[in-house]
């Protein structure tokens, strides 16, 4: 049979770099039969990293909450990355770097037995939205499944417990939406598979504070309202409150801020951008070449 074509690129595991498509993890490995695993994702973009130390603060964050451990240090993991897109040849990238709990030896139950692996890759820079249909936006439903509690999976850890995201993608399909907003099942929005959300009201921008992974496009989101002097509300987003916004928009690593311009069957105000979320895009592309926001990729 022949292998699936995977993404070209170039992946770091078990010590050695290699082509993506011989990136393969062993079918014991708890990353792959638990989800006992945390990841992060950075994009490289002309040459530089966005915003990489928060990225490596937040991934250091996950492997310790989750009582994981990396072979090597901070400074080895950023050269790893910066070797995977220097190797793979790629001025845009998507980075991932991921923590397994590995495999259990004696495959013992005890998941202290586990020896952990780290796996690091670099593959072109993938978009939730492309520019080409930024115009148009994202067009959601408000899903009918339930986002997994935070009380249950802690949503700040990033982490691959994706089932709920992946159900609520195939309500928004069969419901005639492109993507989806899970709910915390009392009519809170939470977020969506690989983003963060934001209704715009009265000249003030809200973003859900629980159940939700701290995005650091999110975070970016929020300094740039700040530079452009739009109050911003972190606290409950009712499902409501977005169908009724004057703008909203998502956030990601994998696309930046786009705007949501549908909710279910009804557009978001006039279904276009919104102006606040135009300047946001703006300013947010710029600051991927300015040396506070970003650095250069190692050679
Ligand atoms: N929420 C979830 C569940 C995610 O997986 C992601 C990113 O993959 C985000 C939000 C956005 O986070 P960031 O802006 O750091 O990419």
């Amino acid at each position: 049979m022949s292998q699936p074509k995977v993404p070209d690129g170039v992946a770091y595991m078990d010590g050695r770099f290699v082509p993506m498509a011989e990136a393969t993890i062993p079918v014991l490995d708890w990353g792959f039969l638990r989800s006992d695993a945390t990841y992060d994702v950075v994009h490289v973009w002309r040459g530089r990293f966005f915003r990489l130390d928060d990225h490596l603060d937040r991934f250091q964050r996950s492997v310790d909450r989750l009582r994981l451990a990396l072979p090597f240090g901070r400074d080895r993991v950023a050269e790893v990355l910066s070797e995977c897109v220097r190797r793979a040849g790629l001025d845009d990238a998507y980075v991932e770097m991921i923590c397994t709990r590995g495999v259990s030896p004696t495959f013992s139950r005890d998941p202290r037995d586990a020896v952990n692996r780290f796996i690091a890759f670099a593959i072109p820079f993938g978009w939730i939205l492309r520019p080409e249909d930024r115009d148009r936006g994202l067009h959601v439903a408000i899903s009918r499944v339930r986002r997994i509690p935070p009380e249950s999976v802690d949503p700040t850890i990033k982490n691959y417990h994706w089932l709920d995201l992946i159900a609520g993608l195939f309500d928004a399909y069969d419901r005639g939406a492109g993507n989806v907003v899970l709910t915390d099942g009392d009519d809170n929005l939470v977020e969506g598979p690989g983003f963060n959300v934001f209704a715009v009201g009265d000249g003030r921008v809200t973003t859900p504070d629980r159940g939700v992974l701290e995005g650091i496009t999110r975070l970016s989101a929020i300094q740039l309202c700040g530079e452009i002097g739009v109050p911003v509300t972190m606290g409950p987003l009712a499902a409501e409150a977005l169908r009724r916004a004057d703008e909203a928009f998502v956030t990601s690593t994998a696309g930046g801020i786009m705007p949501l311009t549908r909710v279910d069957d009804r557009p978001v105000a006039d279904g276009a951008p919104g102006p606040i979320t135009r300047r946001l895009i703006d300013l947010y592309w710029q600051k991927h070449q300015d040396p506070a926001w970003s650095t250069p990729v190692r050679n």
